[in-house]
């Protein structure tokens, strides 16, 4: 069976957009590919990313996506971003995994052969020791020689007033200051955009920004391309007569005869429900209205005048057609959660020429 809607993955647009980034950060990356690679196919971006000198690693947020990963044999260091149990501690190291730790307890279960790199809560609140703390379990760390490296994660790196980021990397290079023979990483993309080169850091972990994004107030640092293109598949073609409705709730009434393609995409692939009114899709060189409301699996698209088949397929979005981050906009959404939404009928596709 055939899938009826693909995420096209531009392998040229994500080398590039690392390009950049690494450019700007003067180090190379840790790039993120948590749940599953932003959306966009954990094996296909491995694959697009395993040769390119900018990335010197990989970051996931859960066990088991390290696991996933290790199983690609990505040829390059995968770092876990959040605690690991105590039991899972073993086999994740076996795997070569570079564990996250944060607390006295986790540096108490790590196994003897486990390298870490210590998390610093500078202001996140989320995970990791508090600076004074840090200093003091990084001690014991680089003593048993786990040590590899230290890192913290920014706020409101993509908020326009850095004030707070600023105090965050102030603190961190008081800690970090202390461990200047492992490797350091604090910024995230919004990091990397907004102040470029960091003193003391040796990696940098742009993850939306790599995809393709960037804050709005920030769109003009870099020329990031969107990675991502979706497809979806015309499945039928049919007329809605002058005042009759169509989909869930008759929100949308022809105010003419309308010609009206069924798209095989719903929101159980990630084309959000809550753009219904308001999306549009490319055809053929037009932008053509969603009709209606957009339902699990298909909406209706307003082909009046167009040559459309069913059996065609379609741009829903993508760097040539109408950009993700309208889309995003449509659906009150954030692009992360637009991105990490496509679903699993989605196919990946990785295109190695464009
Ligand atoms: C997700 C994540 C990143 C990447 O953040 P972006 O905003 O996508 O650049 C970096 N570091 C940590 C710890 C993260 O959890």
């Amino acid at each position: 069976m055939q899938p009826r809607s693909r995420a096209v993955l531009s392998a040229s647009a994500l080398a590039h957009n690392l390009r950049e980034l690494s450019t700007r950060a003067g180090v190379p990356l840790l790039l993120p590919v948590k749940a599953d690679a932003y959306g966009h196919g954990l094996a296909q971006v491995i694959q697009a990313t395993r040769e390119l000198p900018e990335v010197w690693g990989y970051a996931v947020a859960m066990p088991l996506e390290a696991a996933e990963l290790a199983a690609l044999h990505p040829d390059k260091p995968v770092l876990l971003l959040t605690p690991a149990a105590p039991d899972e501690m073993q086999e994740l190291s076996d795997l070569g995994v570079l564990l996250q730790v944060g607390t006295q307890e986790e540096v108490d279960a790590l196994p003897g052969a486990a390298r870490v790199h210590l998390k610093v809560d500078t202001g996140m609140n989320r995970l990791g020791a508090r600076p004074e703390e840090a200093l003091r379990l990084g001690r014991v760390l680089a003593e048993r020689g786990q040590l590899a490296g230290i890192y913290t994660h920014l706020a409101s790196a993509d908020d326009p007033d850095l004030s707070s980021a600023r105090r965050q990397l102030e603190q961190f290079a008081h800690v970090q200051t202390q461990f200047p023979d492992v490797l350091a990483h604090a910024a995230n993309g919004a990091g990397v955009l907004s102040f470029g080169r960091l003193p003391g850091m040796s990696l940098a972990r742009p993850g939306l920004a790599s995809y393709g994004y960037a804050p709005e107030h920030l769109q003009d640092v870099l020329p990031l391309r969107p990675v991502m293109t979706l497809h979806a598949r015309v499945g039928a073609v049919h007329t809605v007569y002058a005042g009759e409705q169509v989909s869930y709730g008759g929100l949308w009434t022809a105010p003419h005869d309308t010609r009206a393609a069924t798209v095989q995409l719903g929101y159980a692939d990630g084309y959000p429900r809550s753009a219904t009114g308001q999306a549009q899709v490319w055809v053929q060189g037009e932008r053509r209205a969603v009709l209606g409301r957009i339902c699990m699996d298909q909406f209706m698209l307003d082909v009046t005048g167009l040559d459309v088949h069913a059996g065609d397929w379609l741009e829903v979005w993508g760097e040539h057609s109408v950009h993700p981050r309208e889309v995003a906009a449509w659906g009150g959404l954030a692009e992360y959660e637009l991105l990490t939404g496509v679903g699993r009928r989605v196919q990946r596709v990785l295109d190695s020429t464009g």
